[in-house]
């Protein structure tokens, strides 16, 4: 397979227009059979219900190539399933479980000479969505829909590789507060990027969300969930409700019990107790897991002992893990790794 003449080593997070994608259209209350496409531009009418009531939600997964040259993803049944878990919510139909995982290797089949090379610290990031494309004025749910799947290759999320990051608490919240806090969707999104902007422009790198009821626990940040290691060693991680379940996280709270040894809890989380932390970092597909070294809350500036030069010592061990399950160095647990090619 030729791969494509790409600076691999010095890719940024960013898109860049691959062969191929795959679509599926729903209509007559049915999926289509679905096909692999080269057109990335997508035609709708002015009132289809993705624009006019953001009906529309994603997934995000990666293909990582192996130490001994396979293509792999991670845990992509879980996107599956959260990405039925977000088309309900949002009424919209299931991409059923079994043809998602499917379209996801045909995909990246199909896009194989973009699939980075081991190594090079660049993976295929892989993006399921769902758009509501019928018209819609009244509001309702609409009954057209079109599922896609695009890939594009690319680097770190954050600038600076593994340096740790400075966030905010913020005063903003992530998510509207009617519960839709844990749908992987863009109108999440579009509520966070003004806290974003806000926090880039006052020199932070993102910001900590704290639950809108009584704003005393820590949910996420805009695009990754918490996790923090005390003083003796455990990972405490967030739970709330109106958290998106992170996969990353999931599969940390897993690697640290299991491969680490460590003790694991996942519970509520008060911004009083951030100073009893050693360590915070960012986990998720596309930050992996990104370290956090200060978090400064209106003034009250908490640095965590692991510093702003590198990531802190179980955190790295986390990664290291995680990233050898990923690549292949490290055994997998039963199920995690989907071979495609
Ligand atoms: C996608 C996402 C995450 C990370 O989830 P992963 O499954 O680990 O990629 C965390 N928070 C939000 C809001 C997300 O959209």
């Amino acid at each position: 397979m030729e791969k494509k003449d790409l600076d691999w080593a010095n890719l940024g997070f960013g898109y860049m227009n691959a062969d191929y994608r795959y679509v599926s259209n729903y209509k007559d209350g049915k999926w289509d059979d679905g096909a692999i496409i080269t057109d990335s531009n997508i035609v709708l009418n002015e009132c289809a219900g993705v624009l006019q009531y953001a009906q529309t939600c994603f997934e995000g997964l990666k293909a990582y190539t192996t130490e001994d040259g396979k293509v792999v993803c991670f845990r992509p049944d879980l996107n599956a399933q959260r990405m039925k878990d977000s088309c309900e919510r949002l009424e919209m139909p299931v991409f059923p479980e079994d043809r998602f995982i499917d379209a996801v290797e045909q995909v990246v089949k199909a896009n194989a000479a973009w699939v980075p090379p081991y190594g090079s610290g660049a993976t295929l990031y892989i993006r399921p969505y769902m758009i509501a494309t019928n018209s819609v004025i009244g509001v309702k749910p609409a009954e057209e829909y079109q599922f896609r799947i695009l890939v594009t290759p690319v680097g770190p999320y954050f600038k600076g590789g593994a340096k740790p990051l400075t966030i905010r608490v913020s005063d903003f919240d992530r998510a509207a507060p009617h519960g839709t806090g844990h749908v992987k969707a863009g109108l999440n999104y579009a509520m966070s990027l003004h806290a974003i902007v806000d926090a880039h422009n006052k020199g932070y790198d993102e910001n900590m969300y704290l639950d809108p009821a009584t704003r005393t626990k820590v949910e996420e940040t805009g695009g990754a969930n918490f996790i923090f290691i005390t003083k003796d060693g455990k990972l405490v991680t967030p739970k709330s409700d109106s958290i998106l379940p992170s996969i990353t996280r999931r599969s940390l709270m897993i690697v640290a019990e299991k491969y680490l040894g460590l003790t694991v809890e996942h519970r509520e989380v008060l911004l009083s107790e951030l100073d009893d932390f050693a360590e915070c970092g960012l986990c998720g597909t596309a930050a992996v897991i990104s370290p956090v070294g200060k978090i400064d809350d209106h003034g009250r500036n908490i640095c965590f002992p692991s510093g702003m030069e590198k990531m802190g010592p179980v955190i790295q061990k986390l990664y290291d893990t995680l990233t050898g399950i990923q690549m292949g160095r490290i055994e997998a647990p039963e199920g995690w790794i989907k071979e495609i090619m």
